[in-house]
Parts: structure tokens; C-alpha cells; sequence
């Protein structure tokens, strides 16, 4: 039955919706005791999560079920914040439906980064996950609640071929949709009435204000990991952050930090024990000093937050940027991590009271407008004339087109499927139609 699981989920093309896209068939192929289903939705003015546990929370549940039973996990639990009153409410009627279940609410706080997976395991289970580890290290799978509902589907033989995400900010009808995958952004956000202001002064934010990017152009696509399509203006402090190239981080940290350590005292990760010490990245770069290659190499260890940049500087300066950076040439130069794996950590003593109020976190960020915009569940059912459909939405390899130019095709239908041997995952169809173009990167549908 643990195969047949893994192989539905994998048919299916399930990734993981709340992050980078880790294809789940992989996943959950692991031998753990413990499930999470994360539903720590903490980055700001997102609300699909929460709509979601709502709404389809037998879905969630039953997704729950499906990865204890397929990695032998012997506890489950669906870890969200408190003040989600109206899913808790549902996952609790959805839990008595299944009584044999061993599942527990885990209600949390709003702080920033809640989900993060390394904190929310340590929160739920008091166990540590190494340097550059993973979850199953301790014994633990983490799931974000769209990915759930997602491998409940693939059960059921239905891949994964819409995405319910929020649309907020400068635009007039702010909402939660389920959108096919390939819709144009430019589209979504038409479909919540429009930008209230003259688009030129406008910028768009892919995911949330903390984790998520900037929007190249409204052609780009939603794929299976977008939660969020954030409209603000361009000298909205989140933009200014996401906007500043790396030579210009740089040129601030050298004439201004004073390595005052706040970006380390707030820094989630070095609370949790790891070696990682954001102003020693700011002082080893910022004064050339070339012999404590520990501090460089110890990028490896940021789980890129932005909360040293974002909340912590007062100087408004990013470690971050630094690590992003240097992450990126080590990588380049294949370096290997023989370092950085330390499993003997303790928490630092002050934790309980470093973490980051959500609430204060939006302040920061010039957010606190938006953030009281309630962005409420349309259940329409939105229908592109036109989907581009990446072929690579996930960590691993591009899928490979098995549509041409000219084929006809329904919702649901293969157009991608995993390289043979490969890390990946299949994509399907989001829209009846005709296929107008098929390249080794995406699929054009129109109906
Ligand atoms: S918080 Fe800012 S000023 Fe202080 S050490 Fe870190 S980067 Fe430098
Ligand atoms: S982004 Fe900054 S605060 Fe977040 S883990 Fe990395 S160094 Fe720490």
C-alpha cells in the first residue's frame, strides 16, 4: 500500500506547494514516526493556507493519513496558528470523522518564521534537525496543507493542475482563488478588478513580501508553488529591499555597519543552536579578511528568512544578501560540506523572547494598510483562454514535453513527464485546448 501511495502522489506530479517545490513522491518515501502537516502560513498577507484548512480540511486530513500510512509514521500533527479559529474548527470536526487517527492540533503564535521547517519540528517536538539536515534526521516529515490536499487528490487519480492562491495589495477586489497553473499573472490580477493606480508605479511580488520575488512581467505564469500575487507600490519598503542589487548591499554594509550583532541575536537559525553568526559575515567581508573561511562557508546554514535584512538591522543592511551570494559561487564551485553538519546543538536560553511578532514584522515592512485587507475565498471557477506552462516548477530536473504543437488536450491529461532516472516531477494539462507550442521549458494551451 506504501508503493501504490508514492506512485499516486508521483503520477499525480505532487510537489510541495508551500516552498521551493521538493518533488513529494521522494519525500515521502521516507521511514519516519512523525508527520507535520505545516499550516504556519507566517509569511504576511497570505491567506490561502488558512482557507484552505477551512474549506477542505477532510482533504488535508485525509493527505495526512495517506504520508503517515505511506512512511509508517505512528503520529501526526497539524501544527497552525491560534487565531485560525474557523479551520480549527474543521480539522477538529474533520479528526472526530476518523477517530483512529493519531493527530493533534499544534496551535502557534504569529511570529516570523514560523513555518520554517527546522523551527516548526523543534516547536513540535522539541527535536533539533542538524546543520544543513533534514527533518527525517529526527525522525519527522513536514507537509504543507496544500501539498496534502494534493496527495488526497492524487489518490483519488487526480493530478495536480490548479493553484489556490491570494491576490492583494494595490489591486480593487483583493481575494483567494483557485487559478489553473500557466494562468498569466497579469490575468489573476485582473480577475480581482484591476490595480487601483497606474501600473508604472507598481511593483509585483510573487509569494509572500518575506520569501517570495519580484515579478519580471505580467506574462509570467503561476506555477504549483504560488501562494501569493502581492501589488504594491514601487517605493514600498518591501520593494526598495527586493529591488537593491548586491553591489549596492554591499557598498551600505561597508560604510555602515557597526557590528552591533542584532542581525545575529534575532537570527532564527543561531537561535536554534546552528553556527551561524550574521555580522561575522558582514566584518569577514567587509574588512577583507580572507582567513576565516568557517564564516563564509557557514552561508550554507541561512535559510534565507530576510529577517536579518528586513526586521533585525537597524541599518537597514543584509547579511542575507551576503550569503545568497556566496551560497551561490560555492555551489558554482562544487564545493563540498564536510563542515557545517553539527548535530550536538542546544537552543539559545533567550529564544522564547527573540521571536518576531508577525504584527511588528508588517510594520516594518510598510504592510499594515494591506494586512488589514481581508482578501475573502471566491469560489469561481476561472478559466484562462491561454495557459504557459513551466516545465520546471520543482527542485530537480525540467520535465520533458510528451505534447506537440497542434495535439489536443483536456484538464488533467500528461504534457510533462519526469526524465528517466531523474529528480523531478510530471506536469499535467490545466485547461482543455489545443497545444500551440511545446519546448523543452514550457507548454502553450489555448482553448
Ligand atoms: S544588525 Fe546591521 S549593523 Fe548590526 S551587525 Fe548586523 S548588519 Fe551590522
Ligand atoms: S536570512 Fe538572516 S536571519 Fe534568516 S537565517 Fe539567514 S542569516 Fe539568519
Amino acid at each position: 500500500m506504501s508503493d501504490q501511495i508514492v506512485e499516486s502522489v508521483r503520477a499525480a506530479g505532487v510537489v510541495g506547494a508551500g516552498g521551493a517545490g521538493f518533488p513529494t513522491h521522494v519525500k515521502i518515501a521516507a521511514r519516519v514516526d512523525t508527520v507535520i502537516a505545516n499550516g504556519a502560513e507566517c509569511e504576511p498577507l497570505l491567506h490561502c493556507d488558512q482557507y484552505l484548512m477551512t474549506t477542505q480540511a477532510d482533504e488535508v486530513v485525509e493527505g495526512l493519513r495517506l504520508v503517515m500510512q505511506a512512511s509508517g509514521a505512528k503520529h501526526g500533527v497539524i501544527a497552525l496558528k491560534q487565531k485560525y479559529q474557523a479551520a480549527i474548527v474543521a480539522l477538529r470536526a474533520a479528526l472526530d470523522q476518523r477517530p483512529k487517527m493519531n493527530v493533534r492540533l499544534h496551535l502557534l503564535e504569529s511570529y516570523y518564521p514560523a513555518g520554517d521547517e527546522f523551527l516548526l519540528v523543534y516547536d513540535v517536538t522539541g527535536r533539533l534537525v542538524p546543520e544543513t539536515g533534514l527533518p527525517l534526521h529526527v525522525g519527522c516529515i513536514v507537509q504543507n496543507v496544500g501539498t496534502l490536499a494534493n496527495i488526497a487528490r492524487a489518490q483519488r487519480g487526480e493530478p495536480v493542475t490548479h493553484r489556490l492562491l491570494t491576490v492583494t495589495g494595490e489591486v480593487r477586489a483583493p481575494k483567494t482563488l483557485r487559478v489553473p497553473i500557466g494562468t498569466s499573472i497579469g490575468e489573476v490580477i485582473r480577475w480581482a478588478g484591476g490595480v487601483k493606480s497606474d501600473s508604472a508605479s507598481l511593483s509585483i511580488i510573487l509569494g509572500g513580501p518575506m520569501m517570495g520575488r519580484l515579478a519580471t512581467s505580467l506574462d509570467e505564469p503561476v506555477t504549483k508553488t504560488t501562494s501569493g500575487i502581492i501589488v504594491l507600490p514601487a517605493d514600498n519598503a518591501t520593494v526598495r529591499y527586493l529591488r537593491r542589487p548586491l553591489g549596492s548591499w554591499i557598498k551600505r554594509g561597508r560604510s555602515t555597519c557597526d557590528q552591533c550583532r542584532d542581525c545575529t541575536d534575532l537570527c532564527p537559525r543561531h537561535l536554534l543552536g546552528h553556527d551561524l553568526e550574521p555580522h561575522k559575515i558582514m566584518r569577514t567581508i567587509n574588512y577583507g579578511i580572507t582567513t576565516l573561511p568557517f564564516n563564509v562557508t557557514a552561508a550554507v546554514l541561512c535559510c534565507e528568512c530576510r529577517l536579518c535584512e528586513a526586521y533585525a538591522c537597524p541599518l537597514e543592511l543584509s547579511p542575507c544578501a551576503y550569503y545568497k551570494e556566496i551560497k551561490r559561487q560555492l555551489a558554482a564551485q562544487g564545493w563540498r560540506n564536510d563542515v557545517h553538519k553539527r548535530t550536538d546543538l542546544a537552543p539559545h536560553p533567550f529564544r522564547e523572547f527573540r521571536r518576531v511578532p508577525t504584527e511588528r514584522l508588517i510594520g516594518r515592512l510598510g504592510l499594515t494598510a494591506y494586512a488589514q485587507l481581508e482578501c475573502p475565498l471566491d469560489p469561481g471557477d476561472y478559466r484562462p483562454e491561454r495557459v504557459t506552462i513551466p516545465l520546471r516548477q520543482h527542485i530537480g530536473m525540467a520535465a520533458r514535453p510528451v505534447v506537440r504543437a497542434g495535439d489536443v488536450v483536456a484538464v488533467g491529461d500528461l504534457i510533462g513527464e519526469i526524465p528517466e532516472g531523474k529528480l523531478g516531477a510530471r506536469v499535467h494539462a490545466s485547461i482543455n485546448g489545443k497545444v500551440v507550442e511545446a519546448t523543452a521549458e514550457e507548454v502553450v494551451i489555448v482553448s
